[in-house]
Parts: structure tokens; sequence; C-alpha cells
């Protein structure tokens, strides 16, 4: 089955903990910290790999989940870190985030992509000795990871998409200029996956083609398979548009070229923009006069046509010769930029697996929090949005409901940073 889409969560793993530990000996007296520290968290990784093609193993598995980072020990034993997770994608796999739609990465090239970015350990009690502190008992927790639900969306790469009519002849023809053997028989829908073949051409060159399936009026609707598919020649630096010219079923050819370019650009002004070829097919049963009549309506448009019989292979050279020499003029094969966080997304996620710590003392709440500095430097009080802000960032910390866990009670001063505000619920 072709799957081209799929949602899963992602999870990075934790960060370990620092530890608290006094070096112990046999008649040494008092020893120092060794506390160690935490391992840091396992990153998930996505690669590309080519032997899958499709999303399909997403339906079945939708958790990936990497490893803790270990806690540290005595003796100043550091944490071991937690293995990264590989996840293996089909080439041209681009992974959104599931909340905002936002690119967070396009797996095109062979570069691996971290997805989610595992947390760092925490120090353990080892540094926080100091002259009026020789035995610290505590240590810091590790960060946690990065957890997110991703979406992830199969974008074929090809250098040119075969689009056209069902029946037209789009598979025989990638048939026989490529080794793809799609299934190729005589009624609509036959083809129900895209198929890539690889075109090869002189001096070890090639290209890759995709036949692109189930183009219909109102693909771009969703009618037939059409819309699902158009994705996939969204990359594509080149279109063959495939003419049944000797109408066998009662069409009209220019008719079915006109539909199928109007559903290109319903589906994206981009793919109407893209550079066309027109490949008139079954050139074998059509009269002089048809594919005279389709050639002059073609030129008009200011395309260029190729007779082919893509059954016999007659005049497919002359046409792959053409696309060679096209697709030297045109750029390379779109990848998509992650996207950054929109000024919005960074809003909401403000503060979000920050670490703080709260003390408390006669009755005064003070948290310690050396990120918060300049958080509490930007913000106006006076300002409501600003304000706002500020409590969002104090909630997605995690510090107001660690307040509440200490009891707090409405009406308590907090401090953070000799600023002090009520706490109000
Ligand atoms: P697709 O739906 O566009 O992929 O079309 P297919 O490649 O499956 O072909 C549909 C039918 O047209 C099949 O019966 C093919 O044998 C036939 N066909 C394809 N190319 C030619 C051609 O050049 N000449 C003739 N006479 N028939 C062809
Ligand atoms: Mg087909």
């Amino acid at each position: 089955m072709f799957v081209d889409k799929a949602k899963i969560k992602v999870k990075a793993g934790d960060g370990g903990d620092g530890a608290v530990s006094f070096h112990r000996e046999k008649y040494v007296a008092a020893g120092g910290p060794d506390g160690g520290d935490g391992g840091k968290g396992g990153n998930v990784i996505f690669v590309v790999d080519d032997n899958f093609s499709t999303l399909i193993d997403f339906r079945y598995k939708r958790k990936y989940i990497a490893e803790n980072g270990e806690n540290g020990g005595s003796r100043n034993c550091t944490g071991k870190n937690g293995s990264d997770l590989i996840v293996k994608v089909p080439r041209g796999t681009l992974v959104r985030d599931a909340n905002t739609g936002r690119i967070i990465a396009d797996l095109s090239s062979d570069e691996p992509k971290i997805i989610a970015k595992g947390g760092k350990g925490g120090k353990g009690n080892v540094h926080f000795a100091s002259p009026t502190r020789q035995v610290p008992k505590f240590a810091k927790p590790g960060y946690p990871g990065e957890e997110l639900e991703v979406k992830l969306e199969l974008k074929l790469l090809a250098d040119v998409g075969i689009v056209g009519f069902p029946n037209v002849g789009k598979s025989t023809l990638i048939s026989s200029v490529s080794a793809a053997k799609p299934k190729i028989a005589n009624y609509h829908f036959t083809t129900l996956a895209p198929v890539l073949g690889v075109v090869r051409i002189e001096n070890e060159r090639s290209f890759v083609m995709a036949d692109i399936p189930g183009l219909i009026e109102g693909a771009s609707d969703g009618v037939g398979l059409g819309h699902e598919f158009l994705r996939h020649v969204e990359r594509c630096r080149l279109i063959l548009h495939v003419v049944d010219v000797s109408g066998t079923e009662g069409r009209n050819p220019a008719e079915d070229f006109e539909i199928i370019n109007r559903e290109l650009s319903n589906f994206s002004a981009e793919l109407a923009q893209c550079p066309q070829i027109v490949a008139a097919n079954k050139c074998d049963i059509a009269t002089p006069e048809q594919i005279e009549a389709f050639r002059s309506f073609v030129e008009e448009k200011g395309c260029k046509m190729f007779e082919i019989s893509a059954a016999t292979t007659k005049g497919t050279i002359a046409l792959i010769q053409e696309i060679e020499r096209v697709l030297d003029t045109l750029p390379p094969i779109k990848e998509y930029e992650a996207e950054p966080l929109s000024p919005k997304e960074l809003d909401e996620n403000a503060g979000k697996g920050q670490r703080f710590e709260i003390t408390c003392e006669d009755g005064i709440y003070y948290v310690e929090a050396p990120w918060l500095e300049s958080v509490m430097r930007t913000v106006d009080m006076d300002d409501y949005s600003s304000l706002q802000y500020f409590q969002r960032v104090l909630k997605n910390s995690g510090i107001i409901d660690r307040l509440r866990e200490m009891g707090i009670n409405e009406g308590d001063t907090v401090d953070i940073f000799g600023f002090e505000f009520d706490f109000v619920n």
C-alpha cells in the first residue's frame, strides 16, 4: 500500500539528574562532594533510507522515544548519555509540527536531521562546593527532552512529473524509457500510486521521472485520486503532459489538455508556472490531421509538442533528449527550508523546559532562575500584554505549579530577582 501521510509522536530523552554524594574512604574523615553529572538524553534523529518508498511503517508504530540519560553517581561518575533514536524515512519526507504546520525538516538529502533534542544532564553536587558551602547537599535535575507531535508528508523527488488523463499512456511511457514496471491496462486508474523511474541517458547521466496517476477534472477539489497525488508533482522541475492524440475514447485532446492544466493551477499557482513539455501519444493510431491540429493548438499556447507512441517507443528518444536539454536549464529539485517558530509560537512556548528553584523563607517565595532575569528586564509590568506574557512564562516553565505544590496562598509574596509581587491564583 502506498501511504504518503502519517502523524507520529517523538520524544527525546530526558537528561539524567546530577548526584548528591560525598567521598567516603576508610580512615578518611570528612570527604568532599563527589556527586557526578547526569548524562544527556538521546536525540530523535531522522535519516533518509532509500529502501523505503512509503510511510506505511508509521501507520503501525506511532511513538518514537529516545533513551533518557542516566543519573550521575558517586565518585564523580557521570551518567551515561542516552542513545539517539534513528528513525528511517523515505527520501522526500517533509516533517511538520502537527500543531502549527510549520516545516521542521525536509529529508531530501542524506544529511541526518534532529527532530527532537535530548535534554542536558543536571550537574552533580561536586560543582556546588565553595569556600562558604563545603557540604553542598543538592544537585541539579536533568532537563526534559523535547517532545512533539509531527506530521510526515512524502513529497517525491522527481525531476519530471508525468501528468495526463487516465489511459493516455503515462505508465506505458515510463516503462518504455526507464526500468520502472508499473501496471498497464486499458482501464482507468490502473496505476494507484506514483511510480518513479530512472531514465538513463548518455555519459552515465540520468534523471528521475514520476508517473502521477489519476488526474481528472476536479482533481484539485478531491475528485478521483488526483488531489492525493498532485502533492508529488510540486517538487518536479518539469511537467511532461501526456495527451492521447488519437482520441480513442471519444475525447478531445485539446480539451483534455486544458482541463489538466486548469487542475494544476487550481492546486497551486506554482505548479501552473512549472515548465511543460507536451507528448502527443498514440500517434500510431492517430491520423496526420489529428496530430497536426493538436500541434498547432499546443504551439499557440507556447509549448512544444512531441509526437510519440509509447507502445512502439517511436519518438521517445527525441522526447527524452528534449527533456534532458530543458532540465539542464532549470534549477535543481526543490528542497524546503525549515521554518522558524513564528513570534506567536515563540510567545506561546516561552519558558517551556526551563529550570528554576524556589525556596521559601519567612513566608516569601524566592524564585531562582538565571534565564528569568532577561525576561524580567524586557517585561513592562504596567503593560497588560507584557504582563500576560510574563504570566505565561511562569506557567509554561512550571513555576506556578511548583508554587502551588509548595502550598502558596493567594496574597503571599513571590520574589524574583528582588522584584516582589503578590501571588494571584
Ligand atoms: P495511463 O493510465 O495513462 O497510465 O495509461 P496506460 O499506460 O496504462 O495505457 C492505457 C492503454 O493505452 C493501454 O491499453 C496501453 O496499451 C495503451 N497505449 C499506451 N500507449 C499507447 C500507444 O502509444 N499506442 C497505442 N495504440 N496504445 C497505447
Ligand atoms: Mg497508469
